[in-house]
């Protein structure tokens, strides 16, 4: 089963199919990015705080205390001796200043906008019709489908067949968005593909941590993750042209300290604790390491392994279930260095 948290090669590849239309003069072709060839087991990494005045701040105490929590996994779980720098601070404003407008032109068309009050036949379709293709390409099928996604959704559903998965999840998504809408401010920031897009700046960091919540439905990629969240997203590793690894990280940190109710019920009505939500969303943050240091993939349905994504935003359990010595790097072909396929596209550098 696809997840949100790392889709590189399939919504690049989808993006391209999107810009399909806009003929071959203006065609994106994918490149692949190598895997990093790392020099020894230390690593480096520099890090920015990306901060949202509209959204609470976390303390730099709390970044560190995050990241401290992220040397211990990564070293348990991925066998690397991480170092992070001192964390900058940008403001967000002056980041996403940063994105050509070359690039924005090009994903404004697959963003379906979540600030209205109403979404349209058309919006519906055109995310149904994304969703049933991606259903039926990813590697599960559908019963185990429908399995994973009865678990969670509105009880007031009942699915009985692949049609009716399709379009119980495009309600769900569309349903479930608006209660965040009084997360969304005037201005693009909680959209996933403009942090992908900063990739393409001179934006030299490795990670990127944010207070801002990344909320958003596209027509070039989905899953049911995504869809059953309503649209939230955690964090990607993705292309960035200006730092070593040629990948980035970002990670918001919001929904680990956010206790709304919707939020609440994709946690498995859990509350964090401040602790808590400083250590789970450290521990997280590791998966997307794996996944920009060592190319590693998801090995869907291995609990003990830090690769596998978190089912909705329940990342406590899925921390309690992680078993390093289970899931040796090398032990599945997702769990190889070079598993994962990350592209970026030329014509945007
Ligand atoms: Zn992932």
């Amino acid at each position: 089963m696809k997840t949100r948290i790392m889709l590189i090669a399939v919504a690049l590849l989808m993006l391209v199919h999107g810009c399909n239309g806009i003929g071959s003069g203006n065609k994106l072709v994918p490149v692949l990015v190598p895997a990093p060839e790392l020099k020894s087991n230390d690593v480096f990494l520099k890090v920015a705080y990306v901060f949202n005045p509209a959204f609470p701040a976390r303390s730099t105490e709390d970044i560190n205390a995050m990241l401290a929590f992220t040397v211990l996994v990564a070293k348990e779980h991925l066998g690397l001796n991480i170092t992070f720098s001192k964390v900058a601070t940008l403001d967000i404003k002056d980041v996403f200043d940063q994105i050509p407008q070359k690039i924005t032109d090009h994903i404004d068309p697959l963003i379906i906008d979540i600030h209205k009050d109403n979404f349209t036949r058309q919006d519906k379709d055109v995310y149904a019709k994304l969703l049933a293709e991606t259903l039926s390409e990813n590697s599960s099928t559908y019963e185990e489908e429908l399995a994973f996604t009865q678990d969670h959704l509105d009880p007031k559903y009942t699915v009985r067949s692949e049609k009716g998965l399709v379009l119980t999840l495009t309600n769900t998504i569309f349903s479930r968005v608006k209660a965040y809408k009084q997360f969304l401010g005037n201005n693009p920031y909680n959209e996933w593909l403009y942090w992908q897009a900063l990739g393409y700046t001179d934006l030299g960091y490795d990670i990127l941590i944010t207070n801002q919540p990344i909320i958003s439905i596209e027509t070039i990629d989905t899953d049911i993750h995504h869809a059953l969240r309503g649209g939230i997203s955690v964090g990607s590793a993705s292309f960035n042209k200006a730092s070593e690894f040629r990948a980035r990280v970002f990670w918001s940190t919001f929904t680990f300290f956010q206790q709304h109710e919707v939020i609440r019920k994709l946690r498995g009505g859990m509350d964090y604790t401040d602790e808590e939500a400083i250590e789970l969303s450290g521990a997280y943050l590791t998966h997307e390491l794996g996944h920009m240091l060592l190319h590693l993939d998801h090995p869907f349905g291995r609990k003990e392994c830090v690769m596998t994504p978190v089912p909705l935003l329940d990342v406590k359990t899925w921390y309690e279930d992680l078993d390093a010595p289970s899931c040796a790097i090398g032990s599945s072909k997702a769990m190889t260095p070079g598993a994962m396929k990350l592209y970026m596209f030329e014509k945007f550098m």
